[in-house]
């Protein structure tokens, strides 16, 4: 049996939520006659998300009209009533009885697919909670719909090793740790892995009402942490996490797959195992980066009660790194492979996860993790505060002012250390209008 190091109970919402949620994830074994129906219920269920959101953007096209002007020619469309998630959860009556064997699904899966089409086009169209909003909605090709959910699990499915799920029967799950005590089981998610089949149940603990720590940040309790691309982290007392060496050998072995795939022949069963392989191996390191997430959190929170982290939604992430020459003219090196290169993927995927992660943690022990505008702490000395500015290639931090000496990555952490506790204002910190921009890279 392989090893699961991505069954980690794991947060549902951590931020917003006024009960505790989380969620556990289990390996499912059906049968092969099982695997058959999971499968068939997958398809069936993508097959009317597509014809759903097809549904919505075909109103949209009929119905449209420029604002400033009235269209002489034009298709007239036949006037109908804009497709709702209530309209559409309606159409799912004529549905079954036009397609009887859309009665196999559990009608509870079967409407929370309308929910999903909904969701998608909620965040097109006006935004997520926070107005982030999401590309269009697409259509999903076989092998994207991986997924659905029983909206209101029960714990009396679970018995002993197993677990009925209603119209399917009853499965063999790999129980790895029991359910945490004191919690109710809200939803049930089956998903479809590169090896195989998943269950996760989200719990909700109606006593504990979300992690409130009262911590208060003092400069002996607390630490400052940077994330960055060549370190994974450095914090606020000159200790360092670099990211791990079998990071990048994966990587490298994703390349090198992903290459032998470009080239094998299209619909070849040659190229069939080989993006079977790559899948195995997109998940082995989405695994082998949060198993190292949680132990990195926890080391961080073993040195301190209060961290303080950046704020990645300020941070500019997608900035070129200037050209840099030297007194000739020749072009030196600038520091724009490591924000494009490999390491850089690895980083954009895994600091969120991290934050996620050791926000988590931090809540379970009473500890805090604070979010700290990170504005000018690269470009600033931790010791006099001046402005001391600097490229992403210059690793160390040499202040004209006071004379500090420091890794610049350390810098950045005792200052985002000093602004959290508000012993430092950053007064010379530029706008980020007031930036150069470079040339937009494609890189
Ligand atoms: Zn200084």
């Amino acid at each position: 049996m392989q090893k699961n190091t991505d069954c980690y109970g794991w947060i549902a919402s951590v931020v917003g939520a006024k009960l505790m949620r989380i969620a556990y994830q289990y390996r499912l074994l059906p049968t092969s006659e099982q695997r058959a129906k999971l499968s068939r219920w997958l398809d069936m269920l993508r097959l009317q998300y597509n014809w759903m959101l097809a549904d919505r953007f075909d109103w949209w096209e009929m119905n449209r009209c420029p604002v400033n002007a009235c269209p002489l020619v034009a298709s007239i469309a036949e006037p109908r009533e804009q497709p709702n998630y209530y309209s559409q959860k309606r159409s799912l009556v004529p549905l079954k009885q036009d397609r009887p064997w859309y009665k196999e699904i559990y009608s509870q899966a079967l409407q929370d697919m309308v929910k999903r089409v909904k969701l998608a086009f909620d965040r097109y169209l006006s935004g997520d909670c926070n107005g982030n909003r999401s590309g269009k909605p697409r259509f999903k090709g076989k092998n994207r719909y991986r997924s659905f959910t029983y909206p209101q699990a029960s714990i009396a499915w679970i018995d002993g090793n197993k677990i009925e799920l209603p119209k399917l029967g009853i499965f063999k799950v790999i129980w790895h740790r029991p359910l945490p005590e004191g919690f109710k089981v809200k939803t049930a998610i089956v998903t479809k892995k590169a090896d195989g089949w998943y269950i996760t149940l989200t719990l909700e603990d109606m006593s504990v009402p979300e992690f409130i720590s009262d911590v208060e940040p003092r400069e002996n309790n607390s630490i400052g942490i940077d994330l960055g691309l060549e370190k994974f982290l450095a914090d606020s007392d000159g200790g360092f996490e670099p990211i791990p060496q079998h990071f990048r050998k994966s990587e490298e072995k994703l390349a090198r797959l992903q290459q032998k795939v470009s080239t094998a022949k299209q619909g070849s069963r040659a190229r069939k195992l080989l993006v079977r392989k790559v899948a195995k191996l997109h998940q082995k390191i989405a695994r082998q980066r949060k198993q190292f997430h949680f132990e990195t959190a926890q080391k961080v929170l073993k040195k301190a009660d209060v961290v303080f982290v950046e704020d990645l939604s300020v941070k500019n992430m997608s900035r070129c790194a200037k050209p840099k020459q030297d007194e000739a003219g020749k072009f030196l090196p600038n520091g724009q492979s490591a924000k494009s290169g490999l390491n850089k993927s690895i980083a954009d995927a895994g600091w969120s996860q991290f934050l996620d992660i050791l926000a988590f943690k931090a809540g379970k022990a009473g500890q805090r993790v604070v979010k700290v505008n990170p504005k000018g702490t690269s470009q600033h000395c931790s010791n006099c505060l001046n402005r001391v500015p600097k490229e992403l290639s210059d690793r160390w931090h040499s202040c004209p002012h006071c004379a500090t000496e420091l890794d610049r990555d350390t810098n950045a952490a005792i200052l985002i250390k000093k602004v959290g506790l508000d012993i430092a204002l950053l007064k010379n910190a530029q706008p980020a209008s007031d930036w150069k921009r470079s040339p937009r890279c494609t890189a």
